[in-house]
């Protein structure tokens, strides 16, 4: 038996097996035989996602190559192909993804599993950049869904946390290459939340990180640009402040106000432009654990206001920024996005540092405020959560009781979530 690790370490698995096939015929097999099935992409969730005792796939080493359509709208990629990868290869071709996270180390079958997703209003998550899959099923048959082809099935795979079958190729939209311009602003909060309505209208994407102990934040905004080729900045001196802060901060905790209004007091602002896919991603060398809510736009800011009252109420030693962005509605039916533009708060802590307690107080703001979690970030539904906050979950189940009526897929945290959709499990009464 061996060990699997996630990103931040707080989810370890004991697979009775690890595979990392090379060619779809051998990637049918081994799903075929297996009676569990679980895949990791870059194992960057925070939930218990890709955990199993059974068969962890692995398709970083798969056949194929990124094809690109001849109207240069659409490419094939392969599924386990991290995003820095794909964007380097497409801006090699004159193409960009419309919009990506603040990583790129992710696979790309695992983000958009997840509802991955950046900032900008107009802009809605990966996921809603998904034009068709090709899967493996539970009995190891291989089919394509699209708009045209299983309708239902792509509907449901858009966001699938994984529990349909393997993904081994994605057809995704791309655009034409683009370049943006960053800036890094520091403001004061309360200035930036006076301006936010003029802010989300006015650039294509912004953001802001704020330490829950200061008054003092730092906002972000990025904007198409015809020039600009400057690298990243070299972060090496933040990261290494950054981590003293937070060991100090977990020493000890009643130093972390104090540490975060010093800290604030040295945000600096730059600016730079480069190609998007340059752009986008930041290091995040600095192991944390993360939990975020995805809130109706309307309500963000007050639920943003609420959650760090909560946070010095209770005097919670965060030491890590919230991130404040926001992501356009979409049609998914298991998107958080679902149905309505949100606002996306994201609540971090140093990975070394206890977090539950905290998570546990932010989570019942969110839930108070209307959010719905990111499925990959730490969170506590249940299945009848699930039922009440996602008015397409029951259709969204019955398309996995027919592509896995045994549950192969299913591993003890996603048969707990998706209960609504295992046969024979109790209806929820709030159904
Ligand atoms: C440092 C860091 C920064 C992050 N930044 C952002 C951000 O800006 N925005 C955001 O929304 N999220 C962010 N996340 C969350 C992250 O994008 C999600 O957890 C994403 O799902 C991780 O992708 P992964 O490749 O690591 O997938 P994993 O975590 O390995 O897997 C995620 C899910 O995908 C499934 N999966 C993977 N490959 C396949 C496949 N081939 N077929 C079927 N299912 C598959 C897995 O079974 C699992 O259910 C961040 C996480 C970290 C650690």
């Amino acid at each position: 038996m061996t060990t699997w690790r996630n990103w931040s370490g707080s989810v370890v698995a004991r697979p009775s097996a690890i595979a990392h096939p090379r060619t779809i015929k051998d990637l049918q097999t081994l799903v075929r035989e297996a009676p569990k099935v679980r895949v990791a992409g870059s194992g960057h969730s925070f939930m218990p996602l890709c955990a199993t005792d059974g068969l962890l796939l692995g398709l970083e080493h798969m056949e194929g190559e990124v094809e690109v359509s001849p109207d240069y709208d659409y490419v094939w990629v392969p599924a386990g192909m991290p995003i820095h990868r794909l964007t380097e290869f497409l801006w090699e071709q004159g193409l960009s993804l419309a919009n990506q996270g603040d990583v790129d180390r992710q696979a790309i079958a695992g983000a958009l599993a997840t509802g991955t997703h950046g900032t900008g209003r107009a802009l809605g998550s990966l996921s809603t950049q998904a034009r068709g899959f090709d899967l493996v099923l539970a009995d190891g048959s291989i089919v394509r869904c699209d708009p045209d082809n299983d309708p239902d099935l792509f509907e449901a795979q858009r966001v699938s946390l994984g529990a349909l079958g393997v993904v081994w190729r994605i057809k995704l939209a791309v655009l034409p290459g683009y370049r943006l311009r960053e800036t890094l602003q520091p403001m004061r909060l309360e200035e930036i939340l006076e301006a936010w309505p003029d802010l989300v209208h006015r650039h294509r994407h912004v953001e802001f990180f704020v330490f829950p102990y200061a008054r003092r934040a730092l906002l972000k905004t990025l904007d198409a640009v015809n020039e600009g080729d400057d690298r990243p900045h070299p972060s090496w001196l933040e990261t290494t402040i950054l981590e003293a802060v937070c060991d100090l901060s977990a020493g000890v905790p009643a130093l972390t106000p104090t540490l975060q209004r010093l800290l604030s007091l040295g945000l600096s602002g730059s600016v730079r432009a480069a190609p998007a896919h340059v752009i986008f991603p930041s290091e995040r060398p600095t192991r944390f654990e993360e939990m975020e809510g995805e809130i109706p736009a309307a309500d963000g800011l007050e639920a943003l206001r609420a959650a760090i009252s909560e946070v010095r109420l209770r005097r919670f030693p965060i030491s890590f920024p919230l991130e404040y962005r926001v992501v356009a509605a979409d049609d998914i039916w298991l998107s958080p996005m679902c149905g309505r533009e949100c606002a996306s708060i994201s609540f971090h802590q140093y990975a070394s540092a206890p977090w539950r307690e905290a998570f546990a107080a932010v989570e019942a703001v969110f839930r108070d405020a209307g959010g719905r979690p990111h499925w990959a970030k730490r969170h506590s539904l249940a299945s009848e959560d699930v039922l009440r906050l996602y008015p397409m979950a029951r259709r969204w189940g019955e398309v996995r009781r027919r592509v896995d009526p045994q549950g192969k897929f299913l591993n003890p945290h996603l048969r707990d979530l998706l209960a609504f959709s295992v046969e024979g499990a109790p209806t929820p009464m709030a159904a």
